[in-house]
């Protein structure tokens, strides 16, 4: 039976984001247990980081999951912007692009956003405690921006839809093929247009920031020691050629790399 840690971010006195008295520690805490309930419904085994309104350090809760031991870990998140109702959609975060990790983070956004979110992609964040220090492979949910309206809107109207979203991500990827399939994808060459490489990461997330504000796919990738951003990832050379023509025509300064 596969079994899969589901770490509900923050608590206690650590309430993470907050805005108009809302609060993300009692949004993640109620959607990673119906992500749960969902989960085990399916026959999948299921562990918690925490069940209450408790806080323990990101480094404890990765203890905690290792010490239970699974196939998969998900932290629940709300993302925050500078400014209230700046940005709107979810996205996936892992450690880097490598493994099932990946499989397990595209899946859910693909389902996340037939829930309704605007797809903000899958973004290497190298840094973050829980995704580094746990053993098996770990994604972070950040569902929808905590200070948007529309977000919260969306999280509270559709959220069974929404925890069903990030079950059927996690199901999905447990009965996705063998080992050896995901090998081949994960080698397959892709073309993508790059807009920028920065060594500081504020940096490189403003220039993020703009490209999805425009509607570009575009997202981080932690590579020798940059931060680069780049756009799409397309087989087929055409297609990350009309790209760059379409992220020339406003202004950047692109090339396409492998
Ligand atoms: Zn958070």
């Amino acid at each position: 039976m596969a079994k899969v840690i589901l770490d509900a971010g923050h608590g206690g006195q650590e309430p993470g984001a907050v805005f108009n008295g809302r609060q993300e520690k009692d949004d993640t805490l109620r959607l990673a247990l119906a992500v749960g309930e969902i989960l085990k419904n399916n026959g999948v085994e299921v562990a918690y980081t925490r069940t209450e309104d408790v806080y323990d350090t990101p480094f404890e809760k990765a203890q905690i999951a290792n010490q239970e031991g699974g196939d998969f870990l998900i932290s629940f998140h709300r993302n925050s912007s500078p400014q209230a109702n700046q940005y709107s959609g979810a996205e996936t975060l892992v450690y880097d692009r490598s493994g099932k990790k990946v499989e397990l983070a595209e899946n859910i956004n693909r389902n996340l956003e037939q829930a309704g979110f605007r797809d903000l992609g899958v973004k290497e964040r190298p840094g973050l405690v829980i995704l580094r220090r746990t053993r098996m492979p770990a994604v972070l949910v950040e569902a929808g921006f905590l200070n948007t309206q529309a977000d919260n809107e969306l999280f509270d109207s559709q959220f069974e839809a929404i925890a069903q979203a990030i079950a059927d991500g996690v199901l999905e990827t447990i009965g996705q093929g063998t080992e050896d399939q995901m090998q081949s994808q994960s080698q397959e060459r892709l073309y993508r247009v790059q807009t920028g490489a920065f060594k500081r990461r504020e940096y490189a997330e403003d220039l993020l920031y703009r490209l999805l504000s425009q509607n570009f796919p575009a997202y981080i990738l932690r590579e020798d020691d940059y931060y680069k951003v780049q756009v799409g990832a397309f087989r087929q050379l055409d297609n990350a050629v009309r790209m760059e023509e379409a992220l020339r025509r406003q202004g950047y300064a692109t090339f396409i790399t492998m």
